[in-house]
């Protein structure tokens, strides 16, 4: 939970837990019982994943057959790139996350516009210019700015020179409607924790008839894709917020009211305001700003000790406040890629949230100014 002296604005990193996952899962760590057992014992641990395993597919539109329960998209994405990179050509969008564009070896990045959407005329030229097959992957819904791809639209590029089709939807669930069999891709990963959910807790969608290279090899759990005993409270508390992202999917454009007000201030704070992506599709919950000549850490730190936390690019990186690779994609230079900052909000933020926000941030801006 969100401390009460704190304003939540980092999403995308991770949101707060859902009380009614915490209720459940709770529960089920009371339960003993190995899912492979056949006792009494077992079968109700394999009730719950198989419960949760149709809640999640219900969120994407797809059978519960082509649910793989995973750690995290990182080994969701992980699996592909380390599994399909001795057969095909890797294709990443140059947005993508680092656990796709470090999760392969020799990637080729798919450039992108400067709003953010792939050059579709570039990979058209990579596609064509491969004699091996390629796998390519492209992020759905960017992690630092929000933008969204046009996915069908590149999935039928993708299909005319045989390529298989990934996409990283960890950001676009329930945010954005998901309907995998008409999406066009032939895999999808998934992410509990940036819904509310579990951390640790992941997915990979599968169109039938694929078999991508195992990562992890053991036992025949996963129906063979994905050895090790199931985190059977994970999974349940995977589906428990996979069940409430979907009755809540029509309300999360709602939080685009907060953005505007978030960007309106932004712009009005100063002159060198850029909201990265502004002109494409965005999620609703999303603004990436880049302020030149002021550093990230700086700003992320003042903010801080204001009692809000954002992050700078993506929390992945920001250890070491590396300029954003995403942002670079994008055409920034170095010093804005490295002003970048990403305000992102969720399920239990409040107009309090935003309009505390909004004071310290003017505050801040004026005194980093002078
Ligand atoms: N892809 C995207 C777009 C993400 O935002 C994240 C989380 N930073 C991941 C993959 C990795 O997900 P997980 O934390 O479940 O490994």
């Amino acid at each position: 939970m969100v401390k009460n002296d704190r304003i939540y604005l980092d999403y995308n990193a991770t949101a707060p837990i859902h009380p009614d996952v915490i209720d459940g899962m709770s529960k089920i760590m009371h339960h003993v019982g190995n899912p492979s057992s056949i006792h009494q014992e077992g079968r109700e641990s394999r009730k719950i994943i198989e419960q949760a395993r149709q809640n999640v597919s219900d969120l994407v539109g797809c059978h519960p057959k082509q649910v793989i329960f995973t750690s995290g998209a990182t080994e969701s994405n992980n699996m592909l790139l380390k599994g399909y990179a001795p057969h095909r050509r890797l294709l990443v969008s140059a947005t993508d996350h680092p656990s796709v564009i470090y999760g392969g070896v020799d990637v080729e990045l798919i450039p992108v516009h400067t709003n953010g959407l792939t050059d579709l005329g570039a990979l058209e030229d990579l596609l064509r210019k491969g004699k091996a097959p390629s796998f390519v992957s492209i992020i759905m819904v960017n992690n630092e700015t929000g933008v969204i791809q046009p996915i069908k639209e590149i999935s039928i590029l993708v299909k005319q020179y045989d390529g298989l089709f990934h996409t990283d939807a960890v950001q676009a669930a329930g945010r954005i409607p998901l309907h995998f069999p008409s999406m066009g891709v032939d895999f999808l990963s998934l992410s509990a924790h940036k819904m509310g959910g579990p951390q640790g807790m992941g997915a990979l969608i599968m169109q039938n008839g694929t078999n991508p290279p195992k990562l992890i090899h053991g036992g025949g759990q996963e129906r063979r894709q994905r050895a090790g005993t199931e985190n059977v409270a994970g999974i349940h508390g995977f589906g428990i917020v996979a069940e409430i992202a979907l009755d809540n999917l029509d309300n999360f454009p709602k939080l685009e009211a907060y953005r505007t007000q978030i960007e309106t201030a932004l712009k009005t704070s100063h002159p060198k305001v850029i909201i990265n992506g502004e002109d494409a599709p965005r999620v609703a919950n999303t603004t990436s700003l880049t302020i030149e000549g002021f550093d990230s850490s700086t700003l992320l730190m003042s903010l801080d000790l204001e009692g809000i936390s954002v992050s700078a690019g993506s929390a992945c990186s920001s250890g070491s406040m590396q300029a954003s690779h995403v942002l670079k994609a994008m055409g920034a230079t170095d010093s804005q890629a490295k002003s970048g900052l990403r305000i992102s909000s969720g399920w239990a933020t409040t107009q309090g949230d935003i309009d505390a926000f909004i004071k310290s941030w003017t505050k801040i801006i004026q005194r980093l100014a002078n």
